[in-house]
């Protein structure tokens, strides 16, 4: 017995002594001092209850490649373990698990009954794709290789995390990468709608507003705090990292409220509008192309320069720690930065921020959209009931309110919203873990 507690504290150290020190957990321990939660209790909340590596052998043109994917379970003291799945070439274990404990904090801070997971699977497309450029008879374009490669690694993946058992434990949605297309491969395994959330639509329990649901989220949280400082939103300019479905969509509604868009940017190139970008058409042009390279050559831009630009409103819609120590001195917006990625900001670069005087909406709060749209899509699969389109941006903008009033009234004890987000998150969190006897 003394050996097996040794054996697997000898883990868990280990464990905790590689993942290198990132805000998330800086945040968590900060907000335990606050809330006067103990050491050892504050551990319990920040560690992931279960890691998985997966071994993803997949076919590409008569070869396999063997991909590697993890998945982190967080926690699940308020229900299953919710969090997206991550497609993309620098995913790595750390990653996934500051994702997945984003997602406990996120599902807490929107006080949804629901924990928080996540999945990496690390596929470097464009590397791959090279490669078999070359090859005789292949005659892809980059797009459809992608989807190929995408197919085949859902069914393989959807597999293993079938027999794992996970199949209610854990409840995937998209995250960069994967979209309502990767999903429908587990509602194709499983037959059962409150198994994944973010389904195409029309396939049982699917969700209207799902798709639309973290970009609308981003801009109806951007719009509420300038109506707290009395900003006219057609005032104001905004430049945004990201033009996936995060992005677009925050765009989109953002456009449609008067704000003047004048820069974007993705992966593949940027376009920069003084005078504002026509997001209907650059949206038009994105479902065709996939990219918005290439959409005014005339006026591009790229996102070192998009960081730079003197702008009201910062939209960071991509990966992670985008805005770091290098950059955030250099930064051009005047207002507010709009966390839509999941930590766009670093540690230190968030405390430069606060420095200069910007405020920040945190991610756990702005891009909640999604994650409390797909929690009434498990809702209508477990319990048949149906919401329509309206229902789900009433619930979204009702949610919304209620977490904008809750940080705002705790933001001068904690510092800051973020501050304020944690301590909301881990209160909650702590108090579920203490009713369920699991610390
Ligand atoms: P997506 O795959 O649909 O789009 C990602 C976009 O970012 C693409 O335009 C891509 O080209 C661009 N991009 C990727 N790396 C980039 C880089 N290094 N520089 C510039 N652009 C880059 O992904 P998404 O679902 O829109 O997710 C975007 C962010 O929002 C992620 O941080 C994700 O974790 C977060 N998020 C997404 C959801 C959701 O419902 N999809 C929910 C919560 C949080």
């Amino acid at each position: 017995m003394e050996n097996e507690d040794k054996y697997i504290k000898n883990i868990e150290q280990y464990i905790r002594s590689r993942e290198p020190a990132n805000r998330s957990g800086l945040l968590l321990g900060e907000s335990a001092k606050r809330l006067d939660i103990s050491i050892s209790d504050l551990r319990q909340i920040e560690k992931p209850y279960t890691f998985i590596y997966q071994r993803l052998p997949v076919e590409v043109e008569g070869e396999i490649l063997n991909l590697s994917s993890g998945i982190v379970l967080h926690n699940r003291a308020r229900g299953p373990y919710k969090g997206g799945i991550r497609i993309d070439p620098n995913v790595d274990i750390w990653e996934t698990t500051e994702l997945a404990r984003l997602m406990t904090i996120k599902t807490a801070l929107a006080n949804l009954e629901l924990g928080g997971g996540k999945t990496g699977i690390k596929v470097d497309f464009e590397k791959i794709y090279k490669g078999l450029k070359g090859k005789k008879n292949f005659d892809q374009d980059f797009y459809q290789f992608c989807d190929m490669l995408k197919t085949n690694i859902m069914r393989e993946f959807v597999d293993h995390f079938v027999e794992r058992g996970l199949v209610r434990i854990y409840i995937p949605a998209p995250d960069m990468g994967s979209s309502s297309r990767e999903m429908m491969f587990f509602y194709n395994r499983t037959h059962d709608p409150a198994s994944v959330s973010a389904k195409p639509d029309g396939i049982e329990g699917w969700l209207p507003g799902r798709k639309e649901a973290t970009g609308f989220g981003t801009a109806y949280a951007t719009l509420k705090y300038l109506d707290q400082i009395g900003k006219d939103p057609s005032k104001v300019t905004v430049a945004i990292q990201g033009f996936g479905n995060v992005g677009s969509n925050a765009a989109h509604y953002l456009h449609k409220a008067g704000c003047k868009v004048v820069a974007v940017t993705d992966l593949y190139g940027g376009v920069h509008h003084r005078s504002g970008i026509d997001i209907p058409a650059l949206k038009e042009y994105t479902e065709e192309n996939r990219t918005v390279k290439g959409f005014d050559e005339k006026n591009v831009i790229d996102n070192e320069e998009l960081f730079k630009l003197p702008v009201d409103i910062l939209i960071p819609a991509a990966s992670g720690h985008v805005i770091n120590r290098k950059n955030c001195d250099t930064l051009g917006v005047r207002l507010v930065l709009v966390e839509a990625a999941n930590m766009p900001v670093s540690y230190e670069a968030f405390e430069r921020i606060r420095e200069k005087g910007i405020e920040l909406l945190p991610d756990n709060y702005v891009n909640s959209g999604g994650v409390i749209a797909s929690d009434l899509e498990f809702r209508q699969g477990v319990g048949r009931v149906r919401y329509n389109r309206e229902q789900v941006f009433e619930h979204l903008e009702k949610r919304f309110d209620e977490m904008f009033d809750e940080m705002t009234e705790r933001k001068a004890a904690a510092g800051s919203l973020t501050h304020a987000a944690y301590d909301i998150a881990v209160e909650r969190i702590y108090n579920a873990m203490k009713a369920r006897s699991l610390i």
